[in-house]
């Protein structure tokens, strides 16, 4: 059977997959086809969070239809709660107008999209093209092929390797209506009692709440529960500022939850995916890159295993690839993501056990909110963090000067 030659084939049209095809063909007149297999209208698993550090680096995001927060409300384990004013924005956006920004962006800078599920079969050797096939038998070839297909990423696990589960983050939630009077905060608490926060992330038009934890602590049922309980403290919070997020505390609120539960048990809609995680020890084994290949974003593991946060790094190694291809040396990629990004996800990785564990016998994160309370140079570099701005490869040095810090 026939197929269709391109210079490079990207499987997956999410942030990693998108923006490579348009940098490659803007940049490069590089002839690209972008398979985009996600069923229309329905979205990817996400918070939709992007840092301003992102948005700094691409301003064009600001176009994509979002909502820009300069405000978080953090909570600790414990329900203490520490307002953070930041200095820069960052959005919040539906995935769906996310993602179809950039694909659009994609195609107007001259990108093939073929709206595809494709499978790929493995070359028998360097020297031979790709081939992409769909289920209806269509073909494409290339010299060039670049996995952008997110976690469960197959093409990953045949040239790069399987993950083990623990090196997998499992994230779920729920789409739920935006609050009748619009007062809707963006809202991180430390769990108590897991590893991991929950969220939620009021969007144009409805608020993304989640759980992010890791797969070793996953409970399905505890933690569905306590998501639950987290969403109606949110809600009654919006009806009565002075009741607590976490647990009501009065009999008083017994009927107010009943309802805010049986009208949230009506609309809300659930989502679950998982994000990589990486060990230390597979930062430094598992490559991104090979002869003919190279992998972006989830598929390539390139999520923050303290935040989950994955956007900007699907975004930052789309850039990369597209610099080293354009310049003539694809391989180059390895080089330029560990230098430009993979140390800090390595010591993310390093520093996760710490954040999420003990400290002067309280969970860690109680301890930081704490402090961040009480002193305006721990705030200030809390916020940074979550602005995307603060790395984690300075911040033990940054937090020592502040205050004791164990990490
Ligand atoms: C619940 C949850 C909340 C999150 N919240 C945030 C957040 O707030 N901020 C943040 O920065 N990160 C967040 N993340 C992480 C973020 O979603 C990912 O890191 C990011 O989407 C990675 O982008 P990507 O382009 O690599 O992969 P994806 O966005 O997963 O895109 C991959 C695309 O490939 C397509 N695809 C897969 N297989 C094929 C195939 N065979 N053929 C064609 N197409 C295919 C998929 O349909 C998909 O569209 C969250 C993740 C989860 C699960």
């Amino acid at each position: 059977m026939t197929s269709e030659r391109f210079d490079v084939l990207i499987v997956g049209a999410g942030p990693a997959g998108s923006f490579a095809a348009e940098k490659l063909a803007r940049g490069g007149g590089v002839r690209v086809a972008l398979f985009d297999g996600r069923p229309a209208g329905e979205p990817k698993a996400c918070g939709g969070g992007v840092t301003s550090k992102a948005l700094k680096a691409w301003p064009h995001l600001l176009k994509a239809v979002g909502r820009t927060v300069s405000e978080i409300e953090m909570y600790s384990p414990a329900g203490k709660r520490l307002h953070l004013k930041l200095n820069e924005p960052f959005a919040i956006y539906s995935r769906t107008a996310f993602d179809s920004y950039l694909r659009d962006r994609a195609a107007d800078s001259g990108a093939h999209i073929i709206r595809e599920r494709v499978s790929f079969r493995a070359r028998a050797n360097e020297a031979e093209d790709w081939i992409l096939q769909s289920k209806d038998g269509l073909r494409w070839s290339a010299p060039m092929l670049i996995a952008a297909d997110g976690a469960n990423s197959p093409i990953a696990k045949r040239l790069a390797g399987a993950l083990p589960p623990a090196e997998m983050e499992v994230a779920f939630g729920y789409r739920t209506p935006l609050p009748k009077n619009d007062d809707a905060p963006t809202v991180v608490a430390f769990l108590p009692g897991w590893a991991g926060y929950a969220w939620a992330f009021p969007r144009v038009d409805h608020i993304s709440f989640g759980i992010a934890t890791s797969q070793d602590a996953f409970d399905h049922q505890a933690l569905d529960q306590l998501l639950w309980k987290f969403m109606i403290g949110y809600y009654r919070q919006r009806e009565d500022r002075k009741s607590n997020l976490w647990h009501a505390r009065d009999a008083q609120y017994e009927d107010m939850d009943a309802r805010i539960k049986d009208e949230l048990e009506a609309t809300a809609e659930r989502y679950a995916a998982r994000i990589p995680g990486l060990a230390v020890k597979t930062w430094d084994t598992r490559r991104a890159a090979g002869e003919g290949w190279a992998l972006l974003g989830d598929a390539a593991g390139f999520a923050d295993p303290v935040t989950g946060e994955g956007i900007y790094y699907a975004l930052r190694s789309a850039e990369l690839f597209a610099e080293s291809y354009m310049e003539g040396r694809p391989l180059d990629y390895e080089r330029r993501w560990r230098e430009g990004f993979g140390r800090e996800l390595r010591r993310a990785s390093e520093m996760r056990q710490r954040f999420y564990g003990n400290f002067w016998g309280a969970p860690f994160t109680e301890r930081m909110i704490e402090l961040a309370g009480a002193h305006r140079g721990i705030k200030r570099v809390l916020t940074e963090l979550v602005a995307g701005d603060q790395g984690y490869v300075d911040l033990k040095r940054k937090l020592a000067r502040k205050a004791v810090w164990p990490l």
